[in-house]
């Protein structure tokens, strides 16, 4: 069976994990940690980067950082992972839910101003498969009512909007290194503090509610317990298989392209056929290629086209089941049909994924789709 996601080695992961150990600090913040945050910082451009242990320990900590209080709203796609919620949640919010596009399961930022009220204190952004949503309107619109952006990129590593990375574009953003996404850590998270207000006090809350940062920095003579905060930092091993990953991010990204690029004019035909719907890149965004999505026309399609798939030895998914009509949130949503998130939630598939997928296995999945939707 061809799995749909395997975590790939890419070189020196098992060389850096010893080399962490042979220098003697295998907790956080070590030589590997400030190496990697520094990686970002200048890469990214940005105030401040924090290795973190997910990319759902990262949100967490956006919530406690923007002080998110029991009543407090904040406006989230439905059509997303249950952490960029989950986060907001832990500290009381209300959750609003947004619906995706006609033609894109990113937020439809053109519908987002109704959603907002004066108990509205933040928008998280995801963008969906590394393609960015229409930060112009959404930084523009939270301005306006002065509410903070988070961007959950999780998967927008290495992806643009009109040039700016994705993740430095909110006041603060996240990226996941989950095995699943293009550059891996086993588990692992980075936030990303673009609004210089909120460096001082994320350092605190990284490190359980100490200022041991600043301690070790020589700020401060002795450190204590001086606010809220948890055990947000991973092992310096975790950093050191970071590392390697970040050394070839270039050759990552490059394969990752050509696959990506195989299946879309493999499958573009289909798409002339009206039988698929392939993602769109609207003009502001980049490409990262994280995933493989298409669309079919219906639920029933997708149901069988998966069946086939399995049959033949191809592992693809579905994704995400729509926020608002979840066992947990269903009984707290205000009721609006959100019907662009619900669609996408039973027609949307996603191909098989990793680096090492050869292009004689690509050409018998493309000609396995086409079969099953020509019969
Ligand atoms: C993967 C993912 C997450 C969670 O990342 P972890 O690092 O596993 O916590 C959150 N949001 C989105 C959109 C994701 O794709």
């Amino acid at each position: 069976m061809i799995p749909f996601n395997k975590p790939s080695f890419v070189g020196n992961e098992l060389t850096y994990i010893q080399d962490a150990i042979r220098f003697g600090h295998i907790s956080g913040n070590g030589q590997y940690t400030k190496r990697c945050q520094s990686f970002f910082e200048a890469r990214l451009n940005t105030a401040k980067c924090l290795l973190t242990t997910s990319c759902t320990d990262a949100l967490e900590m956006c919530a406690i950082l923007l002080d998110i209080q029991p009543g407090d709203e904040v406006i989230i796609p439905s059509y997303t992972f249950v952490s960029t919620a989950n986060a907001f949640v832990l500290r009381g919010a209300t959750i609003v839910f947004a619906d995706s596009m006609v033609d894109h399961p990113n937020m439809d930022a053109a519908a987002l101003e109704s959603l907002i009220t004066p108990r509205t204190r933040a928008i998280v952004v995801v963008h969906y498969a590394g393609i960015a949503c229409d930060m112009y309107a959404i930084m523009a619109l939270a301005a306006r009512h002065q509410i903070f952006v988070v961007e959950d990129a999780a998967q927008g590593i290495e992806s643009f909007h009109n040039g700016k990375a994705l993740g430095t574009i909110g006041h603060l953003g996240a990226f996941s290194f989950h095995e699943t996404k293009n550059i891996i850590s086993g588990e692992g998270g980075l936030l990303i503090i673009n609004d210089p207000r909120f460096v001082d006090r994320a350092e605190i809350i990284w490190e359980k509610g100490t200022n041991r940062a600043s301690f070790f920095k020589g700020e401060v003579n002795k450190y204590g317990w001086v606010d809220v905060g948890s055990s947000f930092l991973p092992s310096d091993m975790t950093a050191a298989f970071l590392w390697a990953q970040l050394e070839k991010i270039d050759d990552i990204q490059q394969r990752r392209r050509h696959i990506w690029e195989f299946y879309f004019a493999g499958l573009y035909p289909l798409q002339r056929e009206g039988l698929v719907t392939l993602p769109i890149i609207p003009d502001y965004a980049s490409n990262n290629a994280h995933m493989f999505y298409l669309t079919v026309k219906d639920e029933a399609t997708r149901d069988g086209l998966l069946k086939h798939l399995k049959d033949k030895g191809f592992l693809a998914v579905f994704h995400y089941l729509s926020l608002h009509a979840s066992d947990f949130y269903k009984p707290k949503h205000d009721g609006r049909v959100l019907a662009n998130s619900d669609r996408f939630s039973s027609t949307l598939i996603r191909l098989p994924f990793f680096l090492e997928l050869e292009e004689d296995t690509l050409k018998q999945i493309i000609h396995e789709i086409a079969a099953f939707l020509h019969r």
